[in-house]
């Protein structure tokens, strides 16, 4: 099997960067990182001349790039986005959806499987992230209130019928028949994640028992420390820190500074919608 070897960069490792490292690759596997150069005459060489060698960016919550939103309904929206994320070192990845009527959430989901098949040239796909629509109205933020709904079986049942590239279901767990919905998720291999949600702690943790072992874009619309008829209650932020398993989902921006124009920022990648 051909074997790649990518030379003379600053390797990022789990522990620190590594001036003037070198990375032996054979197929998909990587044989050998060291610190200086390897020995590998039948090798493709590749001179990373001083840049950064580092593993790929997995982004499991991506609306879009490049100009194009994943709803934008086709399938050039999802090769572009694949393509100009793949560019800043993204290699993998969960297109993911915004709360929509059922045509546009279909609509999306075939163009996923047609795109799918044919992108060779983006960050892999790794199946669809659903944001919504079972979010709490108070919580919403940049979600169509008109779609927001408690979940509904039938529906539901039908959207996982439908396709089986959903790898992720963001919804609020205290609405009604959440946590029926977390388990259905959890029966079908789909990782069920809290968002735009007002709960607390107790329906935090009674949904993390239940499938939800993720919470989406952390502080973001989610509840806090609430008051009601004078009690405190911890709300998903605290719920975060208080569940050791839970993981949290943060919204990450890279800024890149350019000496000495130390006030000067530039962002890494194209900014997108967050929601
Ligand atoms: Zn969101």
């Amino acid at each position: 099997m051909k074997q790649l070897k990518i030379y003379n960069g600053n390797l990022i490792t789990p522990y620190r960067i590594v001036k003037s490292g070198s990375v032996l690759m054979e197929g998909n596997k990587i044989l050998e990182v060291s610190t200086g150069d390897i020995e590998a005459p039948n090798a493709e060489p590749i001179d990373a001349t001083g840049k950064y060698i580092a593993p790929g960016f997995i982004d499991i919550h991506v609306h879009g790039g490049g100009g194009y939103d994943f709803m934008d309904g086709s399938m050039e929206a999802f090769l572009r986005i694949a393509e100009t994320h793949a560019r800043y070192g993204t290699t993998a990845m969960t297109p993911t959806t915004l709360t929509s009527n059922k045509e546009d959430l279909f609509k999306t989901l075939n163009y996923y499987e047609e795109a799918n098949k044919v992108n060779t040239q983006g960050s892999q796909f790794l199946g669809m992230h659903l944001e919504g629509p079972y979010f709490a109205l108070s919580q919403r933020g940049a979600q169509d209130p008109r779609y927001i709904r408690d979940p509904d079986p039938d529906e539901y049942k039908a959207v996982l019928d439908y396709s089986s590239s959903i790898a992720r279901w963001s919804a609020a767990p205290e609405l009604t028949g959440a946590i029926e919905f977390g388990r259905y998720l959890r029966s079908k291999g789909v990782l069920a994640a809290v968002a735009h949600t007002d709960a607390i702690y107790e329906e935090v943790l009674e949904a993390f028992e239940n499938g939800y072992t993720l919470a989406t874009h952390f502080y973001s619309s989610m509840s806090g420390v609430s008051r009601r008829n004078a009690h405190r209650f911890a709300g998903v932020v605290e719920s975060g820190y208080l569940i050791d398993e839970m993981d949290v989902e943060i919204i990450a921006v890279a800024y890149i500074c350019q000496p000495p124009y130390l006030s000067l920022f530039i962002r890494s990648r194209e900014p997108i919608a967050l929601h």
